[in-house]
């Protein structure tokens, strides 16, 4: 598998099957839908899909796992991550090829991915030792004021292609330590790696004594998901994909006075500087925009570049975009592989007509490749493209590797067009002045959830909260307190005085 070459589709289900047994897993035959690969573009095995009486058993057992989970003690609940750790370590090589066969990231990208499940399965185990409530000072003597915080019940994950086992694990790690079971309906598209991720569980529930129904696997289309969205035993619901699915899912939680954990499209920019170090500048531009084909929800997809030195940036940028090897992902020289399907090459190249019927200009890119090889599959060159400031397109996110650039004289301008889409996942500035980089951060800067400086948009650590604002739904996960989201806190006041003293002074008998 080197080279421009692709391997062939029968080298791929090999390839998937051997991981698949060697993490346990033995794929069930179905006629519902199909593994497949984009690397190919054609089908590796079909699979069977959940129905409805699946859906309600699972649920059903994660419910009953949960009321023995909930009174576990936190600590112990972390060995559970801690063994789940040790797993995905023991087979990250496995999984990872799982993920290129699957979403075709390149190599170093998918074991990247699993290396973040790693390391969320870390911090969970510490955070199992550290879900600390608050001591409130009470206005009453003799009175003793708390936070405390319990677990919430069955977590829905719902999960997206791109991401198709990290996102997965940032909700599972965590929930399960804060005391939460989980039913988990993958992406469509992305199968096989879930498979495995749930026997990794499985096997480490049974390793330190945990029920197995702590976490269940539904794997179908968003049929499945909506049984989630509609079950009042799920909790929460936290579901990751685009604005379109989160429009849906998000008012169907609500009307049954469920909470939802939205992670839904971004449209991310930078902002390019006079004093940007360029060197650096190119390199954490192509990353952000061009890898993992475009297709991260972190995606670079804007680039605001200062007039002076908008012509020196996007010539090195459209120099570094034509060496970028295009191709096999397993290939260790390859940068960019293929987008998911035909359908998402069709939307990139809907979204190139529809700019440049508005004035916008290709610098380079655009090309289809591969196709004689692969004409299943749907490998492109990623694009930049000069736009005006009034594109429509701009404003949406097209989830492939385009990037757009416009120019600004002023920073109150940049900011103003950086925050000018519905969306606010991510951003950052290039930039060696601090007076820029600290507006650029501030209330008055970027409005997105992620803010960075000299660095790409994509690429984020699991120790911070992830996620964003506006269209993107609100959520975070992953570090920092996001942990709050997956339990219920109570407010005690406990009377140790032999007073019965009435909040507010009120009096009353
Ligand atoms: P998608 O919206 O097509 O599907 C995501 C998941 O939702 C799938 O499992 C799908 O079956 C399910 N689904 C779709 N409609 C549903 C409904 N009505 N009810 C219940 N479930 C439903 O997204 P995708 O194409 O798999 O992924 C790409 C999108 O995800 C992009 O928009 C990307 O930005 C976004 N994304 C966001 C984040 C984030 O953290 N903000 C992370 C990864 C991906």
């Amino acid at each position: 598998m080197t080279g421009t070459s692709l391997p062939t589709t029968d080298e791929l289900r090999e390839r998937a099957l051997a991981a698949l047994s060697r993490v346990g897993v033995t794929p069930e035959d179905g006629s519902d839908f199909h593994a497949r690969t984009p690397i190919t573009g054609e089908d590796l095995f079909g699979l069977a899909a959940a129905g409805e009486a699946d859906a309600e058993e699972a649920v059903a057992a994660a419910h009953e796992a949960f009321l023995t989970w909930r009174t576990t003690p936190a600590p112990r609940r972390g060995e559970l991550v801690r063994r789940l750790g040790e797993l995905l370590r023991e087979h990250k090589s496995d999984l990872a090829d799982l993920i290129t066969i699957e979403a075709g990231k390149i190599r170093s990208e998918a074991l990247g991915e699993v290396q973040e499940m790693i390391d969320i399965c870390d911090f969970a185990l510490g955070l199992s030792r550290q879900l600390y409530g608050r001591t409130i000072a009470s206005e009453r003597p003799g009175h003793r004021l708390a936070e405390t915080w319990h677990p919430l019940g069955v977590v829905g994950v719902i999960s997206a292609f791109n991401f198709p086992a990290a996102v997965w694990s940032w909700n599972t790690a965590v929930a399960l330590a804060c005391g939460d079971t989980v039913v988990w309906k993958p992406s469509e598209l992305t199968p096989l790696i879930s498979l495995a991720c749930d026997r990794l569980v499985a096997r480490a529930a049974g390793d330190v004594g945990a029920p197995r129904d702590v976490h269940r696997l539904l794997l179908g289309d968003r049929a499945v998901g909506e049984r989630l969205v509609d079950d009042p035993r799920v909790a929460l619901v936290s579901a990751t994909g685009s604005t379109r699915m989160g429009r849906e899912v998000g008012p169907r939680v609500a009307a049954r006075f469920g909470r939802s954990l939205l992670e839904l499209g971004g449209n991310n920019a930078a902002v390019v500087t006079p004093s940007a170090d360029l060197d650096l500048t190119v390199q954490g531009v192509v990353f952000a925009a061009a890898g993992t084909a475009g297709q991260r929800c972190t995606t670079l997809r804007r680039l605001i570049v200062h007039r002076d030195i908008a012509d020196t940036l996007v010539e090195r940028l459209t120099a570094a975009y034509r060496k970028l090897p295009i191709g096999n992902p397993f290939d260790e020289t390859t940068l960019v592989g293929p987008l998911i399907s035909p359908k998402a090459l069709d939307g990139m190249q809907g979204a190139l007509d529809r700019v440049q019927a508005q004035g916008g200009k290709v610098l380079v890119g655009g090309n289809r490749r591969l196709a004689g090889q692969a004409p299943e599959a749907a490998y492109a060159e990623p694009v930049i493209i000069r736009v005006g400031e009034q594109n429509d397109v701009v404003r949406e996110e097209t989830f492939a590797p385009i990037l757009y650039v416009m120019t600004y004289d002023t920073l109150d301008e940049a900011i103003a067009l950086h925050n000018d889409v519905p969306q606010g996942l991510s951003s950052s500035i290039f930039t060696r002045d601090q007076q820029e980089a600290e507006l650029f951060l501030s209330s008055a800067g970027s409005d997105c959830g992620i803010a960075n400086v000299n660095i790409g948009t994509s690429g984020a650590e699991i120790g911070g909260a992830f996620g964003g604002e506006k269209e993107t739904g609100g959520g975070r996960e992953s570090g920092s307190d996001s942990w709050k989201a997956y339990m219920r806190s109570a407010t005690n006041t406990i009377n140790y005085s032999s007073e019965l003293a009435l909040a507010q002074n009120v009096s009353f008998l």
